[in-house]
Formats: C-alpha cells, structure tokens, sequence
C-alpha cells in the first residue's frame, strides 16, 4: 500500500499509523495552539521543536530497521522497538524531567527558545501519558522507569482506540482552526490542510481496511466473541 501511494501521501500518512505517540503532527498543532497563545507568536518555531523532539528517536528508530536492517513492520514493532537500546532512546526522548532540565536551564541563563522547547515536550508527554497502554513510555526516566498503562490507546481498537484516534482528530481539527483563524501565511494553512488530510487518510488506511476485511469476514467467524474479533483485527 505504502509503495503504491505517491510520496507526499505516504510521508504525511507515516505519522498516522499507530507506531508513533499522539501522532507526532498532531503534537505539532496542538502544542503550538495552545502554547503559542501563552508564549507569543514569535515563538512557535521552538514550541514546535519541542512538539517534534520526543518521537525523533523514533523515527530515527524507524529508518533504521527499515532502510538499513530491512525488517518487515510485524518484527520492527513487535520485536525490534522493544530492545533496550531504543527503549533507552524514546525514553530519553520522552522524558519529563530532561525536558524539564532543559526547560530550566533555558530560564536561568535567559533563553526562551530553550524554556519553550522544554515546556513543549513536557506537554507532549502529557499528551501521551492518557493514550498509551501496553506501549507507554518512560515519562520519568531516568529517575524512574515507571510506565503509566492507560486502559485508553491512541490505536490499538482493544483499547478504544477507534475512538481515540477520532478524538484526536477533532482536537487537532480545533487547534487548526484556531491556528487558521490567527495570522497564518498561506504555506501554513497548507500545512494545516495536509497534516488534517493525513489524520483521514491514516484513519482509513488503518481502521477501514480492517473494518473492510472484518465485514468481509463469514459470517460464522464474525460471530465471535469482541473481544476475538479485535485481537484479530490487530493481527490483520
Ligand atoms: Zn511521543
């Protein structure tokens, strides 16, 4: 599918599928609607790097085991974002308290881009926190390894993750309307456009192709058990 589809598609759907945090471009808008209105225009650009930062060890993560070690999605996360060095990576990347450290390190030597970098990815983590089950992060690495296990998933559909999805969505939806509504050139309400048009074309790769294949079931196997029907539709 992903070959198939042109690559202004493929790169803005990429952070749609459920491999990533809050979708990383979802973090972007939110951050710089909300922050941005505290912190000033002048600003975004590192409230939007704080937004970025966290999951940059991910995608650092993802181009490796796929251009250079070439495994195929099932192993890379299943098996391969579960080793230790990359856990330690997105830890870091997601960590409250170096964020935190950053942030504060920003007000003492009287760097707002620092201070809103920090702020930003703090915010991230708190974006994430709520909608992440058995794939948490580390938010206060390296003080502790607690991982907070939402019963909520931002994917996963045994976690409601159809609806969280949604929900996302329609906070990234009035975060772009907020921003749209400010004094944004028109590059940026392209990018509004295409980050939005990402969130569809994600949610219908992801939930509609399987919603496709599960009514496409027989109907004996589609008369099982919730449950089984959504472990089976993970597996897809
Ligand atoms: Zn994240």
């Amino acid at each position: 599918m992903i070959r198939s589809t042109p690559f202004i598609f493929w790169l803005c759907s990429l952070g749609s599928f459920r491999f990533l945090a809050m979708n990383t471009q979802g973090h972007g808008v939110v951050n710089v609607a909300a922050l941005g209105a505290i912190a000033g225009p002048k600003l975004w650009l590192p409230i939007l790097g704080g937004a970025l930062l966290p999951d940059l060890p991910i995608f650092i993560f993802y181009a490796w085991v796929k251009f250079i070690e070439k495994l195929p999605d099932r192993t890379i996360w299943r098996e391969a974002y579960y080793r230790p060095f990359w856990q330690a990576m997105v830890a870091i990347g997601h960590s409250m308290p170096l964020a935190g450290a950053i942030a504060l390190l920003g007000y003492f030597i009287n760097q707002p881009v620092l201070i809103w970098i920090g702020i930003s990815a703090i915010l991230h983590s708190l974006e994430d926190l709520p909608v992440h089950n058995h794939d948490a992060h580390r938010h206060f690495f390296p003080l502790s390894d607690y991982r907070f296990i939402s019963p909520l998933s931002y994917w996963d559909p045994r976690h409601y993750g159809r609806w969280v999805s949604l929900a996302e969505w329609g906070l990234v939806l009035i975060a772009s309307a907020f921003l749209w509504s400010g004094i944004l050139p028109w590059a940026g309400r392209l990018v509004l456009v295409l980050i939005n048009g990402s969130y569809g074309i994600g949610y219908a790769i992801f939930y509609g192709r399987k919603l496709w294949k599960t009514c496409a079931q027989s109907p004996s196997s589609s008369q099982r058990a919730p449950s089984q029907a959504a472990v089976s539709l993970k597996s897809d």
